[in-house]
């Protein structure tokens, strides 16, 4: 029974997320590092914590939803953190849905497993983790349409299966711990570089003389048709309601995709695995960062790398 829910890193998803919680009528206590946010909570009259072992007293559940690895480890293994550097915790359950590193993943579910769950009647119990990164965005975050693709025990998987729905639309189970990191850095890194083939076609068509809508009509009733091309188009004017047609604002963040490529790199290289394109995207995507475009979707490359409009 996870009624008490504490969710941790309340920006741009975890906010949206813990809302769609609270109106699915779990009882929330939350904490972030930033006194802004906590206080919109506060003045809602949910519990805003003042560290993570707080809310991990106060819950049957906790789901973290942080920027990267650093923040998550910060938030289990640090000082105060949810783990709380002993072996007994509160929480049963211990979910991760920040977009992270597999390897981080899989060291976290064990450290988590290695901890006992002080039951009422002085029974001990093991807590178990799961990582569940999200695919969606900012959109799908707010409407409650995530899709949670889930590493970990199948049994903790399916007893969660009521948070996920409260938040998302679909979840997969992708297997042991760390599948989830796995299949999301995976699903980003053909996102990327399906996002860089079809701006480099649609810049190459123009070049030749082709305009840009036409050519996508080509695409999406062809071999080439994907979603970069008939649902997240990267030019200006060729779909309505896409980041490329409001100036690329919006949308998901040049410095998150050039993040989960990194991580697609270092976890490649961990198993040894030859992944040029991945190092390629990267690099592309680092450049356009360092030109001031990190805060831009990712979709900017059809602008800043392709289309020499850069200024
Ligand atoms: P964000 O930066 O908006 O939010 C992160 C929150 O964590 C902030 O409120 C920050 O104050 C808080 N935080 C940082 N360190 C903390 C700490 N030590 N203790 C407590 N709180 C801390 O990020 P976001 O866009 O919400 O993304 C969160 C995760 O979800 C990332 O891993 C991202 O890659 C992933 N993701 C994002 C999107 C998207 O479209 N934004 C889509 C899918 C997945």
């Amino acid at each position: 029974n996870f009624q008490n829910v504490g969710f941790i890193g309340l920006g741009n998803m975890g906010f949206r997320m813990a809302n769609n919680l609270i109106r699915a009528g779990f009882n929330l206590a939350v904490h972030d590092i930033n006194h802004g946010v906590m206080k919109m909570f506060s003045d809602m009259g949910i519990p805003a914590k003042d560290s993570p072992l707080d809310v991990a007293e106060s819950s049957d559940v906790v789901i973290t939803m942080l920027p990267s690895s650093s923040h998550v480890l910060d938030v289990y293994t640090g000082p105060n953190g949810l783990l709380h550097g002993g072996s007994i915790v509160r929480p049963l359950l211990f979910i991760d849905s920040s977009t992270i590193d597999p390897q981080t993943s899989r060291k976290l579910s064990a450290a988590v497993s290695q901890c006992a769950l002080k039951q009422e009647k002085d029974d001990w119990k093991k807590p178990v983790m799961l990582d569940a990164p999200v695919s969606g965005g900012v959109i799908a975050a707010e409407a409650g349409t995530l899709t949670f693709m889930v590493g970990g025990s199948q049994e903790a998987y399916l007893s969660a299966k009521p948070l996920f729905h409260s938040m998302g639309k679909n979840t997969i189970y992708c297997g042991g711990a760390g599948t989830g990191s796995a299949a999301k850095i995976c699903n980003n890194l053909a996102m990327a570089v399906s996002m860089l083939g079809v701006s480099e076609a649609l810049a190459l068509g123009q070049s030749l003389g082709i305009d840009a809508s036409t050519l996508t009509q080509v695409f999406n009733s062809s071999s080439a048709r994907c979603w970069s091309s008939d649902s997240y188009n990267p030019v200006p004017g060729v779909m309505e309601g896409v980041p490329a047609s409001r100036n690329y604002a919006g949308g998901f963040a040049s410095k998150l995709m050039s993040k989960d490529l990194n991580l697609a790199a270092a976890s490649a290289k961990d198993v040894g695995i030859e992944c040029p394109l991945t190092s390629q995207a990267g690099e592309i995507y680092e450049s356009v960062c360092k030109d001031g475009h990190e805060s831009e979707d990712f979709s900017c490359v059809f602008r800043h790398h392709y289309s020499g409009q850069d200024e």
